[in-house]
């Protein structure tokens, strides 16, 4: 029979910051909190763990026989590198700087092999939708639910991926206790995030949240747009003005990562050029004009509008063929003072819903 502390051992190996095992019973409590979000409309369109929460707080609808799930969490925070200064440049976010999941999952793979080498059964769940990984990691005991809705690893803070194995293994350990809350009085959390997302201790309301709104289908909404500033996938705010993520040492960047992108550059590309660079976000629908939706957002946050390149793409995206990506560029070119490349509009284009909705809008110039 394998001991969880065997199993502990060899996720640490790994690279995981904090492992933990616990039951493989359904999360009753996550279910009705889950259910209940989506009954108040606070999950949007968002699907993940939502789309079938029956499924994504009970392992055995992913193995009817499963017994125990190892959980890890894989430490993601950086320092950021240096906002390049020659151009106007989108964050992106810590998470996604680099492929973390795929760390995530090679030292999960490592647990599963120690449980497939006994004669077990083992599937790995990382960012996949089928399991509730916060309330794995909470009932394992290896962080706390902080305030902005995220675990909190102790000595680690909540820049951290979440992923667990799921297993039929006879595994021996004992229940651990939920961490004691160690957000105490802060609140930092709810008053650092820009658009009040955080509604209440440890509640998101989607319809708010930055890093959601990106990867969201349709009109971006026109109140979160300034707000937006220059993030162009996911948001770090709440966890950047949180203190256990501001005490510890962060690594250095990796070589080769990508924190930051040129959103002139970005909306120079072609379909295939986008989504081969920034198909490991998620992009609704696969549809490379949501990332063109987002940049223009950005672009009318950070761009200069004297700049000729930068009317230039405004001209090239006023004429595209989706009105989704014109009725952005129309509230781009308003934000950067250029009216006048409007008067490019077709009588098509000026005629549609989206694209009339812009020009009706009221719309604060960019200083
Ligand atoms: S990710 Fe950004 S917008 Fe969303 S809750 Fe955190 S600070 Fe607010
Ligand atoms: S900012 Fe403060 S309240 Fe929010 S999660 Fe961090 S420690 Fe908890």
């Amino acid at each position: 029979m394998l001991g969880a502390a065997e199993l502990i051992d060899v996720g640490r190996a790994a690279g995981l910051a904090a492992v933990g095992v616990t039951h493989a019973e359904p999360f009753e409590n996550t279910f009705a909190d889950l259910e209940q979000r989506k009954t108040q409309g606070l999950s949007a369109q968002m699907q993940f763990t939502y789309r079938n929460p029956v499924r994504s707080t009970n392992p055995r609808l992913t193995m009817v026989d499963a017994t125990a799930l190892v959980v890890g969490a894989h430490d993601y925070q950086r320092e950021l590198p240096a906002r390049p200064v020659d151009e106007p440049t989108a964050r992106i976010a810590t998470y996604s700087s680099e492929d973390h999941y795929a760390s995530l999952r090679e030292a999960l793979k490592q647990i599963a092999v120690v449980l497939q080498g006994a004669g077990h059964k083992a599937v790995v769940l990382a960012d996949e939708n089928n399991l509730v990984d916060r309330a794995v990691a909470h009932r394992a005991g290896i962080g706390w639910w902080g305030k902005s809705s995220n675990i909190l690893v102790p000595g680690v803070g909540s820049m951290v991926l979440l992923g667990s194995v799921l297993t039929n293994a006879p595994i021996t350990f004992e229940e651990a206790e939920p961490l004691a809350d160690g957000c105490k009085t802060c609140n930092k959390c709810l008053h650092g995030c820009p658009t009040g997302a955080i509604i209440e201790p440890g509640t998101v309301d989607a319809n708010k949240c930055l890093a959601w709104l990106l990867q969201a289908s349709g009109v971006f909404p026109a109140q979160y747009r300034e707000l937006l500033g220059d993030r162009i996938y996911g948001c770090d705010d709440c966890q950047d003005v949180c203190p256990p993520n501001q005490i510890r040492r962060k690594k250095p960047a990796a070589s080769g990562e990508a924190a930051w992108v040129s959103i002139l550059d970005m909306l120079e590309l072609s379909d295939e050029a986008l989504l081969q660079r920034f198909g490991r976000w998620y992009v609704p629908h696969r549809d490379p004009n949501y990332l063109r939706r987002n940049a223009l957002v950005v672009l009318g946050n950070i761009g200069r509008g004297e700049d000729q390149r930068t009317a230039k793409i405004l001209t090239e995206m006023l004429a595209h063929q989706s009105t989704l990506v014109v009725a952005h560029a129309v509230w781009a070119a308003r934000r950067l003072n250029r009216n006048d490349l409007l008067g490019s509009l077709t009588r098509s284009q000026l005629e549609d819903s989206l694209v009339s909705a812009e020009l009706e809008r009221p719309v604060k110039v960019l200083e």
